[in-house]
């Protein structure tokens, strides 16, 4: 079963119309005083985590919004809201 996912503008298509923009690393570091290792690794070390992680998805064949969803990396699965799911 393909990869299914909720753009906020268009709603729930299939994850063909859709570009992986990464994991959720939080906010830009602006205005820390990085060296270039810790820059590196912001830029291209991933937790790539065995479960449910945040990640930037771009609706590509669609609206072309940016925008987070929660996803289980071993499903393959969008979920909704995990924080509530405790
Ligand atoms: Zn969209």
């Amino acid at each position: 079963m393909a990869l299914m996912i909720t753009c906020p503008v268009c709603g729930r298509r299939n994850g063909y119309e859709f570009r992986y923009g990464g994991e959720d690393k939080g906010a830009y570091p602006w205005g820390q005083d990085m060296d270039p290792r810790q820059w590196a690794e912001y830029v291209h070390m991933n937790s790539c985590t065995a479960g449910v992680q945040k990640e930037w998805w771009y609706h590509r064949d669609g609206c072309g919004s940016w925008f987070t969803i929660f996803r289980d990396t071993v499903a393959n699965v969008e979920v909704e809201n995990p924080e509530e799911r405790t």
